[in-house]
């Protein structure tokens, strides 16, 4: 479908698009429009955010809403509120030109009762997350009985934050004849096991591959020490200029940690984490969007929901625990037609965490050496110098300050000037990159580094825990990850290597924290069932071992 009009939409609608110079169709739309054109059916839509897939699901609601109707004809169920609260607005604007058409949005952390009100005055969509929405239909405040569209947009975020059982509940009361459309940026095996109980006979709409990332993103890996991972990414701030990124981390912990120093070194820095309340969050939000902070260092958790389409780069610090959220990650570059630049500083002994996400990205991720202390001071002057060039003193009426520059630089040549100004500019970098060597690792010395004593010495900075939590109560290791950082009230415990069973899980926790993280659990409920918290035994293998000797000795 080359154009809008083939669609045979409303005319209010092709008004709205042309004011919003939306002028031919993206892939996704194509798609979701050249099929409802002729039947409306359920539908699995692979695409991620910034494929245009909020008008793909808008356009055909709009299009078979009628305006005298006033039940609710669609919900619209995202995983974040900010989300939500961006669908509403592009809703909103798509149906500019249709008087009658009312959305309204609900999420939770906002007054209820404002939402309940809202809901009175008979909007025609309804745009929710899921705990939201299940609230208000518990509170017979949200009649679904006539609703002919749902849309579950970002349905593995949703799953991944453990919302499964309210969409369970969501579904439960709405009418059999309805159709669903399921965006999803991933397609893992839950989506499928939600699309069998609840989609009929659905057709498959993929743009790219099944779990490919955006195509125009470069994606890179920088193989380094773990002691040098710091100093790795200041090298990768340091070589763009102008860089605009998210860098990614696993825990919040680390995420406070990363931007204190960042910003404690001058970079212009600041944190979004699950430990920052509504308002601040927000604020965070819209420094970013304002370009006010140009990094970003957040957890996966936090940054969803955040709608920045022009970033240069994603740094992954410190890889995701699913391959599936790197996808996402990296899929927040290259957006809007525009190139992309996804970065992982990896440690040597995670090497084989590139070749997993190599298999469902379908692409390479290039081993790219960490730049050297000249290609930064060289990336660093060129940026400055194209700055200085393009610079323009007439604008600001300086002709009365010449003669003190002629006084004072009259005997130096250009040459002269240029280098004292330089030296000036860059003194700090000249100074810290002096003693900056090489920060590349090499995959053998480090295997030999990891079992060295220094390497052991880091291993224990940890103890390993036995939580009775896994996988068959829902949990992955980033909702567990979640669920810790919830649990414990220090907030800057540093959690390491996470291994997942049926019904346990070993959990490492950075050293120091033992009786405060045991009582923590110990007074905690999770849906029913008392937590508990133990440190591993590694004496049990030991005494395992004293058995067998024994045994062999008699
Ligand atoms: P989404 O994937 O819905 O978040 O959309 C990503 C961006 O693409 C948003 O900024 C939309 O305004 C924009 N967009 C959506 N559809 C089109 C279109 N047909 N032409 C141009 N831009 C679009």
């Amino acid at each position: 479908m080359e154009s809008f009009k083939e669609a045979h939409l409303k005319p209010e609608i092709l008004q709205a698009l042309d004011d919003l110079h939306f002028h031919k169709p993206t892939p996704i739309q194509a798609k979701v429009l050249a099929q409802f054109k002729d039947e409306l059916c359920d539908c699995i839509a692979l695409a991620q955010t910034g494929t245009g897939k909020t008008a793909a699901f808008s356009i055909p609601i709009l299009n078979t809403l009628n305006p005298w109707d006033h039940d609710i004809h669609a919900l619209v169920l995202s995983p974040t509120r900010e989300l939500a609260l961006q669908i509403s607005n592009d809703i909103y604007d798509l149906s500019k030109y249709q008087e009658d058409i009312e959305n309204v949005v609900v999420y939770g952390g906002a007054s209820i009762s404002e939402q309940i009100k809202a809901l009175k005055d008979h909007p025609q969509i309804v745009v929710g997350t899921p705990g939201r929405t299940k609230d208000l239909i518990n509170r017979k405040k949200l009649d679904l009985s006539h609703v002919k569209w749902l849309v579950l947009d970002e349905a593995d975020e949703m799953l991944s934050m453990g919302f499964k059982d309210d969409l369970d509940y969501i579904l439960s009361h709405m009418p059999e004849e309805r159709n669903v459309l399921l965006f999803s940026a991933t397609l893992p095996p839950e989506i499928r096991k939600i699309s069998n109980k609840y989609l009929k006979d659905p057709l498959e709409l993929t743009v790219g591959k099944k779990n490919e990332g955006a195509k125009n993103v470069t994606h890179r890996y920088y193989l380094t020490d773990r002691s040098n991972r710091f100093r790795a990414l200041k090298r990768l701030l340091d070589e763009s200029p102008n860089i605009y990124s998210i860098v990614f981390c696993r825990t919040r912990a680390e995420t406070t940690d990363v931007a204190a120093k960042l910003s404690r070194e001058g970079y212009n820095a600041d944190v979004l984490n699950g430990d920052l309340t509504q308002s601040q969050r927000d604020l965070v939000m819209n420094k970013f969007r304002d370009k006010q902070v140009e990094i970003l260092v957040a957890t996966d958790v936090a940054a969803r929901g955040l709608d920045v389409n022009n970033l240069t780069h994603v740094i992954n610090y410190r890889l995701p625990d699913e391959r599936e959220a790197y996808i996402h990650r990296s899929g927040r570059t290259g957006r809007a037609g525009k190139e992309g630049l996804s970065y992982i500083i990896i440690e040597p002994g995670e090497i084989r965490k590139i070749k997993y996400i190599e298999q469902i990205l379908g692409k390479e991720i290039k081993k790219t050496p960490i730049p050297s202390s000249q290609e930064i001071i060289k990336a660093k002057l060129n940026n400055y110098l194209n700055r200085l060039e393009s610079a323009n003193p007439e604008e600001h009426n300086l002709d009365e300050f010449m003669p003190v520059l002629e006084e004072k630089f009259g005997q130096l040549n250009i040459n002269e000037i240029l280098l004292k100004v330089i030296s000036l500019e860059f003194d700090r970098t000249f100074e810290y990159y002096k003693q900056a060597g090489d920060l590349n690792a090499s995959p053998r010395k480090s295997r030999r580094d990891e079992h060295s004593r220094k390497g052991r010495k880091a291993e224990l900075n940890y103890t390993r825990y036995f939580l009775n939590i896994g996988t068959r109560d829902k949990y992955q290791k980033r909702s567990l990850i979640d669920l810790v950082n919830k649990i414990l009230p220090a907030k800057n415990v540093d959690i390491g290597n996470i291994e997942m069973l049926k019904s346990y899980s070993f959990i490492e926790l950075e050293k120091g924290y033992e009786d405060m993280a045991i009582k923590a659990f110990k007074n905690t409920n999770m849906k029913g069932r008392r937590l508990s918290l133990e440190i591993a035994q590694k004496e049990k293998s030991k005494k395992r071992k004293h058995k067998r000797k024994g045994k062999k000795r008699r």
